[in-house]
């Protein structure tokens, strides 16, 4: 190939539509149930979701999940009933984002949301807290100095819990099965969690629904 071939390759991708962006600043939609790093929830009243049942940290492949409960005090509960979550944190050195977590508790405390950009300088900062995993007053997740996000990314918290199937009862087809969360309410289904709607069309849904 001459160099005017080459020049010719120049010119003709020139006019093609571009395959890449300008990644941090354009980002592609992430899809309804990405995996990103987790939040703790609070109900709409502002209590605390979580008991400190350590189902979380039983279950957790990586082992990156610490949490130790503690009685509530009787004349200031962080949660209903008896416990809540004393300590609570995750190495995000070692977790996976499989979320067995999210599906092992019970209470729907612990969530994973869309956010995945952090780069850290300090070992440290990997181990998120319980005060960096709680959303804040207005429901949302905290943005921290090293997560790299931007305006909108933040919502969508619990998506992935509230996809989950009501353990194969077809009774429950279609109804919503989670609590209110602060900042939100009860949130409404998304696209594929309601059975009024209709049967997703493609090979995947082919695929799925073979007998
Ligand atoms: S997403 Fe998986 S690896 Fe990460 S904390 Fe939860 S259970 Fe552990
Ligand atoms: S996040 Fe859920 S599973 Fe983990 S300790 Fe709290 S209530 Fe239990």
């Amino acid at each position: 190939m001459g160099y005017l071939d080459g020049f010719k390759v120049t010119l003709k991708t020139m006019f093609e539509d571009r395959v890449t962006n300008e990644y941090p600043d354009e980002k592609r939609p992430k899809p309804a149930r990405f995996h990103g790093r987790h939040v703790l929830n609070r109900y709409e009243d502002g209590m605390e979701k979580c008991i400190g049942c350590e189902l979380c940290a039983g279950v957790c492949p990586a082992r990156c999940i610490y949490v130790r409960g503690a009685d509530n005090p009787p004349d200031a509960p962080v949660s209903p009933g008896e416990r809540f979550g004393f300590v609570y944190e995750i190495n995000y050195l070692r977790c996976i984002h499989c979320d067995l977590c999210v599906e092992a508790c019970p209470t729907e405390a612990i969530t994973e949301s869309k956010l995945f950009e952090f780069s850290f300088t300090d070992r440290r900062d990997a181990i998120y807290t319980k005060a960096e995993l709680l959303v804040d007053d207005q429901g949302r997740p905290q943005h921290l100095p090293w997560e790299d996000w931007r305006p909108g990314e933040d919502e969508h918290t619990s998506a992935w819990v509230r996809a989950t199937a009501p353990s194969g009862s077809a009774a429950y087809e279609g109804t919503v099965q989670w609590s209110g969360e602060l900042g939100y309410g009860v949130r409404a289904p998304e696209p594929g969690q309601s059975a009024d709607e209709p049967e997703p069309e493609g090979p995947e849904s082919a695929e799925t629904h073979t007998p």
